[in-house]
């Protein structure tokens, strides 16, 4: 598996402005000077918008903007995060009890999703200390994953730090799984994307199990992402994860109406393999088994033959369970 490891390569930093910048501010941070250096991209999906949640494939590819990372590992066992975008504040804890608050999503928590993320892989009960100047020119919350980007990079900071190692569909599969600390229930793609991208092509992402495989770019061809300046932060808000439940419960629906295990089934995928069909019988079957007007809360409960208690804190996630009832999507 050496092969598919994250790539490192020796630098000099002073031939990087982006780099000798961070290792200037590192040093009037810290008094110390970086060790090395951890970068992960951000992502634009070309096909299959909120689809990998579904268990479907999805066709992203990587963006030059990237979150890059300085890092000193240290011998207290003390986690010091610093970013030289003074939005985000200097924050500093204990590296062994690490607790992310879903509640409120400040920067940090993502870092600590991708540390905390390696510590339960390896079930370690300690981790070593280390500072650490995030420097980060994905535009936020503007869709083109600067969370999973820093996740990402803190997993594989914590990775490089520990001296151990993982192959980048391990590290994928762990920081997807991490970056759900957070509060937001997201399928894997954007982790995906940020380590498996290569330069030149886009990538044709499956899951179960995770793989990826090149999909050429026409040559020539020029990419336009346009930021519309809109914000959506989606820990934060309940959007993001009111897409995901209502994929969800309709997952558990048809489920239930073909007669199969319900209980267990998260995605649309499941479902359909489950029953051995293709996505155009899938079709057919959920044309047949959900009407087209939304579902109210009851009426789900009715079609599962659960109670709305059940719903709100069985199935449904902390930032969805209260949102409208009757009549309405679920939040
Ligand atoms: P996106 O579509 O960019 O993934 P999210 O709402 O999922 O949007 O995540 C945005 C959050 O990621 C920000 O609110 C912030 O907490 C964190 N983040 C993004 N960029 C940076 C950065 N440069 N430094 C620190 N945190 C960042
Ligand atoms: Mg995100």
């Amino acid at each position: 598996m050496a092969a598919e490891d994250p790539a490192t390569r020796r630098v000099q930093v002073a031939e990087h402005p982006r780099l000798l910048k961070l290792k200037e501010m590192f040093n009037s941070k810290f008094g110390s000077t970086p060790k090395f250096y951890v970068r992960a991209p951000g992502r634009v999906n070309i096909i299959g918008e909120h689809i990998d949640y579904c268990g479907y494939s999805v066709i992203p590819m990587a963006v030059e903007q990237d979150m890059l990372i300085a890092v000193e590992p240290v011998k207290t066992h003390t986690l010091q995060l610093a970013n030289t975008d003074p939005l985000y504040p200097d924050f500093s804890t204990t590296a062994n009890n690490i607790c992310i608050d879903k509640t409120k999503p400040l920067w940090h928590n993502y870092f600590l999703c991708g540390f905390k993320g390696i510590q339960e892989h390896f079930g370690l009960s300690k981790l070593p200390g280390m500072n650490c100047l995030v420097d980060g020119n994905i535009p936020p919350s503007s869709g083109l994953s600067s969370s999973s980007a820093l996740v990402c990079c803190a997993g594989l900071v914590t990775l490089t730090v520990l001296g151990l190692r993982l192959s980048k569909v391990e590290l994928a599969e762990i920081c997807a799984k991490s970056e759900r600390y957070i509060g937001t229930e997201g399928g894997g793609m954007d982790q995906s994307i940020s380590f498996l991208a290569e330069e030149g092509t886009a990538k044709l992402i499956e899951f179960s199990p995770l793989r990826a495989t090149n999909v050429k770019l026409p040559s020539g061809a020029v990419f336009v992402i346009a930021n519309s300046c809109m914000e959506m932060n989606k820990a934060a808000t309940s959007h993001f994860n009111v897409r995901v439940m209502e994929c969800r419960l309709a997952a558990k629906v048809l489920a239930k109406h073909k007669g199969l295990q319900w209980d267990n089934v998260l995605r649309l995928e499941e479902v359909q393999s489950k029953l051995g069909i293709s996505l155009e019988e899938m079709l057919l079957v959920t044309e047949d088994a959900l009407h087209p007007e939304p579902y109210s809360r009851e009426e789900i409960c009715r079609c599962l033959g659960i109670s709305l208690e059940r719903l709100r804190t069985q199935i449904l996630t902390p930032n969805t369970q209260d949102g409208e009832s009757s009549g309405q999507r679920i939040a």
